[in-house]
C-alpha cells in the first residue's frame, strides 16, 4: 500500500450489527485520493448497487435505513509536518436539508486520531434499534450502548466518553440534541469545537441512532519518501508562515478578520441581504473580538496557522466563561444578516449552536429570513408564539437557537430551514439559499465569481467549494477585479477542482492562501510515493467534481438548480462599492459549462471518458 494510508476502511451495518473491514483500494485511491474523493466513489458504488436492485436514489429517504454515511480521511491526514493535516470529510448520499449529496469536513483532532486508531475511514449503513456509539481503539471496533448519552449535548457527550475510553490520542465526534431530533440543519461535532456542518449530516447520524464515534490509538501513518517529504514539508510550512493571511491575518484575528475586509468591499450581507454594507461592522469585527473577548488562541492538530479562538463574555445576560470562536461565518449569520451588533449575544448563540449541534450558517440565515418576513407582515403573530424575531433583536435570536434544536414553538418552522419556511409563508424569494442550502457571508453582487461558485456548487450555497474570494478580495494568488464577470468562469472551475483535491488529501483549505498545485503535487508525491504532477492534481479534483455532479443528476438536480436567489439577480446593490451591481449569472454560467465540458449542467460521456470515470 502507498504511504499516507493506514490501509483499511471500517464498515458498520447498524441494522445487523455486522462489523467488517476492507482494504483501501489502491487503484481508487490513485484516482480519488481519500477524504471527499474516496467517499464520493464509495457512495457511487452504493448508488449502483441500489439501481441494480431497482431502487432509485430519488426514492431514498435521507433519514431512512438506505442512506449511507461515510467518514473519510486522506493521505495527508495525521502526517506530522504535512500542512494543517487534522481533517476528515463526512459524506452522505442524500442530505436532509437539501436532498442533494451531503458533504462537509472538519478539523480539530478527530480526523488525525481516526487514522491513529487504525482506520482510514468508516462507512455506516442501516439503523440501530436503540442509541449506540462506536468505539475504535487500536484497530478494533465495537458497537456500544449509548442509552445514557442520548439527550446529552455535544460537550457533555465528549467528556463522558473520553472518561470511559481514556487512552492516547482519544477524540470524539458526535451529535447533540439537534441531531437526535432529526433537525435538517444538525451538524456532526468533534472535539467540542469543530463541525462538519452543512445540510444536516448530524440528522443522518441521528436517524441511524448513532450518538458518537470515539477513536483512540497510536498507529503511525507511513510516509513513502521521508527524506523528500521533510524537504517539501519544510518549504511549504515556510511559505505558510510567510504568507500575509496564513502567517499573520488568521493567527492574529482568526477568521473574523474578514468582517471589516468584506464590509469594506460592500459585500457583507446585512439584514437578509438587503444590502452589503453593515453600518455596525466594527462592533462585531475580528479586531473587536481580539480586543474585548479573546481568552486564548487554539489550533487544530498539527496546524501551524492556528485560526481558532476561545472567547469569553464577562458579564451581562449572555455571560459565558469560555466559548469557541466565533468564526467569521457565524458572526455574520447570527449577527450581520440578522441586523445584530451585540457580540455578546453572537458569542452566546454560537456556543449554544455548538452545544446543541446546529449549523449556525443555516440557522442564522433562517432567522434573518424570518425577521424580514415578520417585518413585512407575512407571519401571523400567533405563529411566532412570543418570539419577537425582528432585525436587531439579539435576545430573540439567542432564544431561537434552543427552540430550533428542540422544535419548540416557532422553532419547529425554523428547524426546516429558510427555503421551506419562506415557501410556507408564501415568499420563497426571501430565502437566501441555493439548492436549499443557505449561502454564507459574501454577497456576490460585490464579488461576482463567488456568485457563479454558489450557483454551481454541487452541495448548494457554499463558499468553500470554490473560494474565489481569495483572488477577488484578498488578492491571492493574484488580485482580480471582484466586480467584473470576465475570466470568472475559469477561476471558479480551477478553484473548485483544486479544492476537491485539497478536501481529498485532506487538509485545511486555508493552506491554499499560501500553497498551490505544485506544492500539493510535491507533498502528495513524497507522502504516497506516487509520482504526481500539477496537471494530475487538478485532474483528480475535476474527476471528483464530475462524479459528484453525476450523482446530483441522479438525485434529480439539473441546470435550473444552478441559480441564485432573485434578489441577487434582479435587485441592484443599493449602496457601497458595489452600488448598482447585480450578478450577471447566465453569462458566466454559459462560459463555465463550456469550460467544464458540460451540456445543460450535465457532464457529457466524452468528458466522463476523458476523466476515466467508470459509471
Ligand atoms: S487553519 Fe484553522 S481551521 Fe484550518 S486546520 Fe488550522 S486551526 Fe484548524
Amino acid at each position: 500500500m502507498a504511504g499516507g494510508y493506514v490501509g483499511k476502511i471500517l464498515k458498520v451495518d447498524l441494522t445487523t450489527k455486522n462489523i467488517s473491514t476492507e482494504p483501501i483500494n489502491e487503484e481508487v485511491a490513485k484516482k480519488y485520493l481519500g477524504g471527499k474523493g474516496y467517499a464520493v466513489h464509495l457512495l457511487y458504488q452504493y448508488l449502483k448497487e441500489y439501481e441494480g436492485k431497482g431502487v432509485s436514489i430519488k426514492d431514498i429517504d435521507p433519514l431512512g435505513s438506505r442512506n449511507v454515511l461515510v467518514f473519510a480521511t486522506g493521505p495527508g491526514t495525521g502526517v506530522p509536518r504535512f500542512p494543517s493535516p487534522s481533517r476528515y470529510h463526512v459524506m452522505t448520499l442524500k442530505a436532509p436539508l437539501t436532498g442533494s449529496i451531503g458533504s462537509g469536513n472538519a478539523g480539530g483532532e478527530w480526523g488525525a486520531f481516526l487514522k491513529f486508531s487504525g482506520f482510514d475511514g468508516i462507512v455506516i449503513e442501516g439503523v440501530a434499534d436503540a442509541p449506540v456509539y462506536l468505539a475504535l481503539v487500536d484497530g478494533k471496533a465495537e458497537i456500544r450502548d449509548a442509552g445514557e448519552l442520548w439527550g446529552k449535548n455535544t460537550m457533555d457527550t465528549t467528556r463522558v466518553l473520553k472518561g470511559i475510553v481514556g487512552g492516547k490520542n482519544t477524540s470524539v465526534t458526535c451529535i447533540g440534541p439537534a441531531g437526535e431530533n432529526l433537525i435538517p440543519m444538525a451538524v456532526v461535532m468533534n472535539d467540542e469545537y469543530r463541525a462538519a456542518g452543512r445540510a444536516g449530516l448530524g440528522a443522518v447520524m441521528g436517524s441511524k441512532k448513532l450518538k458518537a464515534i470515539i477513536v483512540s490509538g497510536d498507529k503511525d501513518v507511513p510516509v513513502a519518501k521521508p527524506e523528500e517529504f521533510r524537504k517539501v514539508a519544510d518549504k511549504c510550512l515556510g511559505a505558510v508562515k510567510k504568507n500575509s493571511v496564513t502567517g499573520e491575518g488568521l493567527p492574529t484575528y482568526g477568521t473574523a478578520v474578514m468582517v471589516n475586509i468584506i464590509n469594506n468591499a460592500g459585500a457583507l450581507p446585512y439584514k437578509n441581504w438587503q444590502t452589503g454594507v453593515n453600518p455596525d461592522a466594527e462592533s462585531i469585527s475580528g479586531e473587536t473580538l481580539a480586543k474585548e473577548y479573546l481568552v486564548r488562541k487554539r489550533a487544530c492538530w498539527g496546524c501551524t496557522i492556528g485560526c481558532g479562538r476561545i472567547s469569553s463574555v464577562k458579564s451581562g445576560p449572555f455571560q459565558i466563561l469560555t466559548a469557541e470562536g466565533p468564526e467569521y461565518e457565524c458572526i455574520w449569520s447570527l449577527g450581520s444578516t440578522c441586523g445584530i451588533k451585540d457580540l455578546d449575544a453572537i458569542v452566546k448563540a454560537h456556543h449554544l449552536c455548538n452545544e446543541l449541534g446546529l449549523d449556525p450558517i443555516s440557522l442564522g440565515s433562517t432567522i434573518a429570513a424570518t425577521m424580514e418576513l415578520n417585518e413585512r407582515g407575512y407571519i401571523p403573530e400567533e405563529d411566532l408564539r412570543g418570539l419577537d424575531l425582528k432585525f436587531g433583536n439579539a435576545a430573540a435570536m439567542v432564544e431561537a437557537v434552543w427552540r430550533t434544536a428542540y422544535k419548540v414553538g416557532f422553532g419547529k418552522y425554523l428547524a426546516s430551514g429558510s427555503k421551506k419556511l419562506c415557501e410556507l409563508y408564501g415568499h420563497p424569494e426571501l430565502s437566501m439559499s441555493v439548492k436549499g442550502l443557505e449561502m454564507p457571508a459574501y454577497d456576490p453582487r460585490g464579488i461576482k465569481g463567488i456568485g457563479l461558485n454558489y450557483a454551481t456548487a454541487n452541495r448548494g450555497g457554499c463558499h468553500v467549494t470554490g473560494y474565489t474570494v481569495s483572488p477577488e478580495i484578498v488578492g491571492l494568488p493574484q488580485k482580480i477585479d471582484p466586480l467584473t464577470t470576465e475570466g470568472k468562469a475559469q477561476w471558479v472551475k480551477i478553484i473548485q477542482d483544486f479544492t476537491s483535491t485539497v478536501n481529498s488529501t485532506i487538509n485545511c483549505l486555508f493552506t491554499t492562501f499560501a500553497l498551490g498545485t505544485k506544492d500539493y503535487a510535491d507533498l502528495l508525491s513524497a507522502v504516497t510515493g506516487w509520482d504526481m504532477s500539477e496537471d494530475e492534481i487538478l485532474k483528480i479534483g475535476e474527476r471528483i467534481y464530475n462524479l459528484e455532479r453525476v450523482i446530483m443528476g441522479k438525485l434529480g438536480f439539473s441546470e435550473k438548480d444552478d441559480t441564485l436567489p432573485s434578489r441577487l439577480l434582479r435587485e441592484p446593490m443599493p449602496e457601497g462599492p458595489a452600488k448598482g451591481h447585480i450578478v450577471e449569472l447566465e453569462k458566466m454560467k454559459e462560459e463555465y459549462y463550456k469550460l467544464r465540458g458540460w451540456v445543460n449542467g450535465v457532464p457529457t460521456p466524452e468528458k466522463l471518458r476523458e476523466l476515466e470515470i467508470k459509471l
